[in-house]
């Protein structure tokens, strides 16, 4: 596989639709509607808006499309970094090997059990692995060991089910290894998209081959795993160049593989020890830009999954969660050992700074609040619906029912075992509105008897 990814074309497209007409954008704005995705000329056509008006137009434009299709829904998953060695350089990474005070950890597995018990203690089912890239302190012997061992260790009523992963990009052989582990989502970010500033950030080690980083889903797709996620750094580059350079990752996918990313990442730079470009990022995205480029991209890829991080602060992400984001981190900790020590986020041992520091409890209640349903769901890839067979499913209205249905089931499962009073409180009442308001006597009542099964003990039901 070659590198697909044409820095002249993206330009030329966007430079294309520079302050296009007002009817133009309506006219996308109209087909987004339709639920099918936008082309990448579209896709520029909103991108280059600047019109305030226009802009809002196309922030409720995502409001209606992800409602449409994910409901009001929202899945919660913690980060777990197991080693922080690294043989990169990336110019805006705290684990950067050229950074001599940060404090190098790689966790035994007695030490990734204990992280793994701290985040199901707080009600956690997802979590996302990752580490530096180093042969021997992160080699893939220990990574997929690790994955073993956080499957392995429960803690009362609480388990890890879905485990997704992030490390750097590996063969068909090695691919193949991490299937055979019980991956949910192989997850990697190309960063940039800008060839030339891809060289510039990454002026050692061997993420600087661009083209090995652009075609490992392509490998992990060849190994069979068939939900891959990827991502852009925004602040490297133009936003708009890097949401164009998603599109185009995403439309090879489809192409060459039968089936696109199941998430996007939009991961923006946060500040980082010894640093530059995360001090002073190059290219800044501001507030605004960036809910803009959240609503371009549900409008774009309708049913892609997005996925944002604990890097954003605790009001903005709160404004974003309805433009289409369907999946959020909480209660992070970027520093390896950074949830059983209870030292919080160590920034001498971690990868960034946090935007949102709440616990994962402090979060679901916020969540609560605005009516969306906190969900820890992992029936679909547990069911083998992943790939193609997800997106057959993710249609309207059936990512809402399967969905919405076991958001409800895991979300009181939650509330049974971990939330403090208050969330709990809140959390029952919205769990009793939700039942109120199922469609169809058949689903209430199977819900309805579900509840009363997990209130006399059970636990992790889904259909
Ligand atoms: N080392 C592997 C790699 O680079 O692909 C595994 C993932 S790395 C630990 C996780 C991701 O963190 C990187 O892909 C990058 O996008 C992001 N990241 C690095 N420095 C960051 C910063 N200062 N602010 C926000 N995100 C950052
Ligand atoms: Fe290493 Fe990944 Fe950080 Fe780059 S982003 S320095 S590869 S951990």
């Amino acid at each position: 596989m070659k590198d697909f990814i044409d820095d002249d074309k993206i330009q030329h497209v966007l430079d294309i639709s520079v302050r296009p007409e007002k009817k133009r954008v309506e006219d996308v704005l109209d087909k987004a509607k339709e639920l099918k995705g936008l082309t990448p000329e579209e896709t520029s056509v909103l991108l280059q808006t600047e019109d305030k008006e226009l802009i809002n137009e196309i922030l409720i434009t995502a409001r209606f499309v992800k409602e449409s299709i994910y409901g009001n829904r929202l899945v919660l998953f913690a980060p777990l970094y197991i080693a922080n060695h690294c043989s990169n350089n990336c110019l805006y990474c705290g684990f950067r090997r050229a950074n001599k005070e940060l404090k190098r950890v790689a966790l035994t597995m007695e030490e990734i059990a204990a992280e793994a018990q701290a985040i199901e203690a707080e009600g956690h089912k997802r979590i996302l692995m990752l580490c530096g890239e180093h042969p021997t302190r992160s080699s893939l012997d220990y990574f997929i060991e690790a994955i073993e061992t956080v499957y392995a260790t429960t803690n009362f009523n609480g388990e890890i089910r879905r485990i997704n992963v992030e490390v750097a990009p590996l063969e068909v052989e090695e691919f193949k290894r991490l299937k055979a582990a019980k991956i949910g989502t192989y997850l990697l970010f190309q960063e940039t998209y800008h060839h030339a500033t891809y060289r510039e950030m990454h002026p050692s080690g061997p993420k600087r081959n661009y083209e090995y980083r652009v075609t490992a889903m392509h490998r992990a797709q060849e190994a069979g795993i068939d939900d891959v996620g990827i991502g852009a750094l925004f602040g490297l580059y133009d936003y708009r160049f890097e949401v164009l350079g998603l599109l185009y990752h995403a439309q090879h996918l489809e192409k060459t593989c039968g089936v696109g990313p199941h998430t996007i990442s939009i991961p923006r730079l946060e500040p980082a020890l010894n640093a530059p470009a995360a001090i002073k990022p190059p290219h800044p995205v501001s507030d605004d830009e960036f809910k803009k480029l959240v609503a371009v991209l549900r409008l774009a890829v309708p049913y892609t999954g997005m996925i944002l991080t604990t890097r954003e602060s605790a009001a903005l992400r709160n404004e974003i969660f309805g433009l289409g984001v369907s999946q959020i981190s909480a209660g992070s900790r970027t520093n390896p050992g950074g949830y059983h020590d209870h030292g919080g986020n160590d920034f001498m041992a971690a990868q960034f700074n946090l935007g949102d520091t709440r616990s994962l409890d402090e979060v679901i209640y916020e969540i609560v609040q605005q009516g969306l349903i906190p969900s820890f769901c992992t029936a679909c890839y547990r069911l083998g619906r992943t790939g193609a067979d997800f997106m057959d499913l993710a249609k309207p209205g059936l990512i809402k029912k399967f969905c919405r249905t076991n958001a409800i089931f895991t979300f009181e499962e939650y509330l049974l075992d971990y939330a403090s009073d208050k969330t709990k409180k809140a959390g029952l009442k919205l769990v009793e509105k939700l039942l109120a308001d199922t469609e169809g006597a058949g689903l209430k009542r199977s819900i309805n008897s579900r509840l009363k099964r997990m209130e006399n003990g059970e636990r992790d039901l889904y259909i």
